[in-house]
């Protein structure tokens, strides 16, 4: 096996990459060779799916299988071998079924059918010992003699961002919001890979396709969660919990969370969210559940302890699963691309078997002491009083914005972000998506003029709502982004942060600091090309990388 997808990758002085017998996250050698392999068998759908919608045949129900495919091989999301075998051959079924759609719609246009190669034509061997004889044609570092590192850390780039897309698409899906253009923006990158291309050129141009792809994906999802829940608007969340039986549901998919409230009302159940679902609680339906009762615990490194202190069942929905612990293991169930081996899948959205084991489990004895933080600041609520902002910095109240924003994760480094909030000066705002803002979202920060000075946008799901602002504020002050009194300081993890930070850039955003290390795949000849192109910073110490943001342009 070989893996540098996430930031926790293994580190030694000679290489970046996990290549034991079990990465940093617990992936195993066999799952993480299962996953390449399905990658490997994707982007032969991808080759005939690109060709096939070109002459007006696209397979949409393909297209919705590769971002669930795709999404199940992200850090810490699915890590059962048993499933990945299932995937590939269902991924090698439907290449058959797109393979036969391309050829029909050149016989019935006339036109020639292309001789592919690749993943187009490899064929997955029946067995399990069979496809693990196979994994180096799909290895990450696959090529990488002839081609270089650069070459393969570029691609790899692109995968990432690939990954990241599917992730954001799916959960769109999910609600039925749909687009062909993504579909094919997919089918196009992957198609792209599958020609292992070594042009640094058209490597650097597919990576900032893929982040204006990802932005419209953005879009889509915003537009499903706000479409389906209604548009955030800021909410006071518990964070303690209350008296009688529970569910936890973790992960960042809406749509899972409003079934679990529908399922569970009048049973008695109190609905609690845990790491990157707490934005839920801002949507008008649903917080209209009365039993969704708050959120518990911390950001997803810390869920075994969280999970065991947990007295009911607990649902992930979506990243970041870590290896179940004893004392929850019987009481946590998987849903969509999720899963670990043993652990109960609920494949049919039917969450009854978690409903029973909440009621069977004892529920909390007492209410905890109540406290609270404040959600809810997506793009409607700020834009709503877009005015009051303005004339706070025009007045000089508010001097400098902050987006401090993305993942958390366990790596030492992280108190970088609780350090950088805690010294943002009195008349700076901060706003923050992602489950990076568990460091510092309980600090009291007060307001500026009834503005508060925390401002919490959503999950890294919600980054879109994030773009929308800042090209607001860069409207109503006539000027670019990067022109704002705007700092973009980014903790970075898995492979939704790669397609979000190739969004970024693609739009021209420049200035980003990024931790808290980089990423594995960049190498230092690409991290200097990304350096000179877009000026991105490493973190350095939040006194110094505070004072630089702040200091007067030269
Ligand atoms: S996902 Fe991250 S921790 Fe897991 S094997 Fe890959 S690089 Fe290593
Ligand atoms: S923000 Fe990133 S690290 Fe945090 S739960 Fe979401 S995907 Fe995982």
């Amino acid at each position: 096996m070989f893996c540098y997808q996430c930031e926790q990758t293994e580190r030694t002085d000679t290489s970046n990459g996990c290549s034991s017998a079990r990465g940093m996250c617990g992936k195993d050698q066999v799952t993480a060779d299962l996953q390449d392999l399905l990658i490997h068998t994707l982007k032969g759908v991808a080759q005939y799916a690109t060709r096939a919608r070109a002459l007006g045949a696209g397979d949409n129900e393909a297209g919705g299988f590769t971002l669930l495919a795709l999404f199940t091989t992200l850090t810490n999301v699915n890590f059962n071998p048993t499933r990945f075998t299932a995937l590939i051959a269902e991924a090698a079924e439907t290449r058959a079924r797109v393979r036969a759609r391309y050829e029909a719609a050149c016989a019935e246009r006339g036109v020639p059918v292309e001789s592919l190669s690749g993943p187009a034509v490899w064929e997955p061997a029946g067995d399990l010992n069979g496809l693990l004889a196979q994994a180096a044609v799909a290895s990450v570092l696959a090529g990488r003699d002839a081609a270089g590192d650069d070459v393969v850390g570029l691609r790899a780039m692109i995968l990432y961002g690939i990954k990241g897309v599917a992730a954001y698409a799916h959960h769109a899906h999910a609600l039925g919001y749909e687009r062909d253009e993504v579909y094919a923006g997919v089918e196009t990158a992957l198609d792209f890979l599958a020609a292992d291309p070594t042009d640094v050129g058209a490597l650097l141009d597919q990576a900032m396709a893929l982040g204006r792809l990802n932005l419209t994906v953005m879009e889509m999802l915003d537009a499903a969660n706000t479409g389906s829940f209604g548009p955030q608007t800021p909410t006071t969340v518990r964070m303690t919990p209350v008296k009688g039986k529970a569910i936890l549901v973790s992960g960042h998919d809406l749509k899972d969370l409003s079934l679990i409230l529908e399922q569970t009302a009048g049973k008695g159940i109190n609905v609690y969210t845990h790491g990157e679902l707490l934005p839920a609680h801002a949507y008008p339906l649903l917080k209209k559940h009365p039993h969704l009762a708050g959120n518990y615990g911390g950001a997803w490194q810390d869920q075994v302890k969280d999970f065991s202190d947990f007295p009911g069942s607990i649902v992930m929905t979506s990243n970041c699963l870590v290896e179940p612990g004893p004392r929850y293991r019987s009481r946590i169930f998987t849903a969509g691309p999720v899963g670990w081996p043993g652990v109960r899948h609920i494949a049919d959205q039917n969450f009854a078997p978690a409903i029973q084991a909440a009621l069977a489990a004892p529920g909390f004895k007492d209410d905890a002491p109540e406290k609270t933080v404040m959600v809810g600041f997506g793009r409607d609520a700020v834009l709503g009083v877009a005015d009051k902002v303005i004339d706070a910095v025009k007045g000089g109240a508010i001097s400098h914005f902050f987006l401090v924003g993305g993942c958390d994760g366990a790596a030492p480094g992280r108190n970088y972000y609780t350090d950088f909030v805690e010294q943002v000066p009195q008349d700076g705002v901060v706003l923050t998506i992602g489950c990076g803002k568990y460091r510092f979202n309980h600090l009291e920060m007060g307001d500026i003029g009834g503005i508060p000075r925390l401002l919490d946008v959503g999950q890294c799901n919600d980054a879109y709502s994030a773009i929308k602002i800042a090209g607001a504020l860069a409207q109503a002050f006539n000027c670019t982004v990067n022109d704002l009194p705007l700092s973009l300081v980014v903790s970075w993890f898995e492979q939704k942060a790669v397609a979000v930070l190739l969004t970024l850039l693609a739009l021209g955003i420049k200035d980003i600091r990024l931790g808290p290390t980089l990423p594995g795949f960049l190498t230092p000849a690409l991290l200097d090309a990304l350096v000179e192109k877009f000026a991105l910073k490493p973190i350095t110490t939040a006194e110094a990388d505070l004072a630089d943001a702040l200091a007067p342009a030269a």
